[in-house]
């Protein structure tokens, strides 16, 4: 029989954990948002500085982890997934099972009932628990919670594990304060607050002497982001002025409050790419206000004539398509924001309720299945078309290409992206490089989603 134990943020109670002869080994999926991973960075690091080793073997771990997301419909179904199949570890082997993230914070006690095998739940702000209740449900099978919401908590003064390459996120802030009625993540990850730039800037300049390029600042909100005086603008240039760091983006802004400092700092500094993630959600005024946005489609449009009168900067978006009460008319104003908007990708989903949030309490959940699934094609055709066009644009030109690492699809290409996070592949034998490296590609071929092409500088061909 398991035993529970509630352990709330803010108590100073790790556990004192025996030396062990050999560290236990933890195996970790992380689903959904850079957020998560993010996240599972610093449980990485967590775990390591408290004995616990990592392996990519689940049949060899003697703790399995899985950091889940209760944001999208798909990723939530996933786990259950997931779920299922982790029965048959505990059983064969006796391993410790945690469900930490957004659904442990979220369905923790649908989570406890439906599925008794797992011993440890830890939300986004307990992860400092968490190697003590490892320990703990090991030693004792003690069922160890950690699912309260912290106001303070950051975890400053933890480095994240990081798995290597040339790119890295740090989060600088936690939370959401904006409570739209879709979302669940003022519920999951609490009130909104903002690291100390200091640490910031630390970890930055830490990642820039190990050899990474690009950073990527991660927040629910980005640009509420302040500590005392410090803004989010003044966050971005600090970090873009680090030696070694060429690439700075950030997600994800709301265009609620989108600084026009902010949008100086995008289109002026040479190491702040230039390119903005700005979700428009929908294009219709009752349908926004309903989800509780805060602006309407007049201010989202002119705050993209702002940002495209500071110049050529690439625009990419999320949708929801199907939210409560969308009718064929106001689906037609999303369809025609998004051919005026022009973006170079767009994120379109279903609109699926989620638990606690206020269009679950408020909405009913009403548009037919097979209408949410004809629009969401409806759109992504219409969004292929518009990408397909804007990069067979590119055809002919030559871009910069920050070298990432191998092509998904062949260890004899290389993939990066472009200032504008456009994917490029090209053969490796085309010219010496190596990840790190930024290289002038001349574009050649185009689809939806990649450029191919070779560099300016190939070698000749044989
Ligand atoms: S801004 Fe809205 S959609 Fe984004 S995390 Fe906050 S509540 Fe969710």
């Amino acid at each position: 029989m398991l035993h529970e134990e509630l352990i709330h943020p803010s108590q100073n109670h790790s556990l004192e954990i025996a030396p062990r002869s050999k560290s236990p080994q933890v195996y970790m999926e992380t689903f959904g948002c850079q957020m998560n991973e993010y996240d599972s960075e610093l449980v990485r690091s967590l775990l390591k500085t408290q004995g616990f080793g990592f392996t990519d073997q689940s049949d060899q771990a003697d703790v399995i982890l899985l950091n889940t997301c209760a944001i999208r419909e798909n990723a939530h179904n996933r786990v259950y997934g997931h779920l299922g199949k982790l029965k048959y570890h505990k059983k064969e082997r006796g391993v410790v099972i945690g469900v930490l993230g957004c659904m442990a914070q979220n369905l923790k006690k649908e989570l406890l009932e439906s599925q008794p095998f797992i011993d440890v739940l830890v939300g986004p702000d307990g992860y400092r628990q968490l190697p003590s209740l490892l320990t703990k449900a090991m030693e004792t099978q003690t069922r160890g919670l950690s699912v309260d919401l912290s106001e303070y908590e950051t975890y400053e003064q933890i480095l994240p594990e990081r798995v290597g390459g040339v790119n890295a996120w740090i989060a600088v802030m936690r939370g959401c304060d904006n409570f739209c009625t879709f979302c669940v993540v003022p519920y999951t990850r609490g009130r909104e607050r903002s690291r100390d730039p200091k640490g910031i800037l630390e970890e930055a300049q830490g990642l820039a002497a190990r050899g990474y390029r690009q950073i990527t600042l991660l927040g629910q909100n980005v640009n509420s982001f302040q500590f005392e005086r410090y803004d989010f603008a003044q966050l971005v240039t600090a970090v873009a002025d680090i030696p070694g760091i060429e690439r700075v983006r950030f997600m994800s802004p709301h265009p609620k409050d989108f600084p026009p400092a902010l949008l100086d700092v995008v289109a002026q500094h040479p190491h702040v790419a230039s390119q903005i993630h700005l979700p428009l959600q929908s294009g219709n005024d009752r349908v926004l206000d309903a989800m509780g946005r805060n602006y309407s489609q007049g201010d989202y449009r002119r705050l993209v004539d702002d940002i495209r009168r500071r110049g050529d900067i690439p625009l990419t978006t999320d949708i929801i398509c199907g939210f409560c009460g969308e009718s064929d008319a106001e689906y037609r104003d999303t369809y025609q924001l998004i051919e005026e908007m022009s973006y170079q990708a767009a994120y379109i989903f279903k609109y699926s309720e989620r638990k606690n949030t206020i269009a679950a309490k408020k909405f009913p959940d009403d548009v037919a299945e097979a209408t949410k699934h004809e629009r969401v094609a409806e759109l992504i055709d219409l969004q292929k078309n518009i990408s397909l066009q804007k990069n067979q644009e590119l055809i002919g030109q030559t871009v910069d290409v920050l070298i990432e690492g191998d092509a998904k699809k062949s260890s004899q290409q290389w993939m990066g992206h472009t200032e504008s996070n456009i994917t490029v592949v090209w053969d490796k034998s085309l010219q010496p490089s190596h990840p790190g490296e930024f290289l002038p590609i001349l574009i050649e071929d185009a689809s939806a989603s990649t450029l191919f092409g070779r560099p300016l500088q190939s070698l000749p061909l044989s």
